[in-house]
């Protein structure tokens, strides 16, 4: 989970533990979305996945998702 309590932004975890998302992406910000909880609402729209690893939750955009975990 990468949400900031400022700015609410919502990044990608990458493909796996040890590897950055090659995009860098972020959910788009919407307008109306403050919290992190709309944010990912917002994502979840666009695509974005949460996955578990290692007993707690990741963002994956939607590149990374379409991924196997390793
Ligand atoms: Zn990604």
């Amino acid at each position: 989970m990468t949400a900031y309590p400022i700015g609410t932004e919502v990044a990608c975890d990458g493909p796996t533990a040890d590897t950055d998302c090659p995009d860098s992406a972020a959910v788009a910000a919407r307008f109306a979305s403050r919290s992190a909880r709309q944010v990912r609402a917002d994502g979840r729209a666009d695509g974005w996945r949460w996955r578990r690893r290692d007993r707690r939750l990741v963002d994956l955009c939607p590149n990374c998702a379409a991924r196997p975990a390793a």
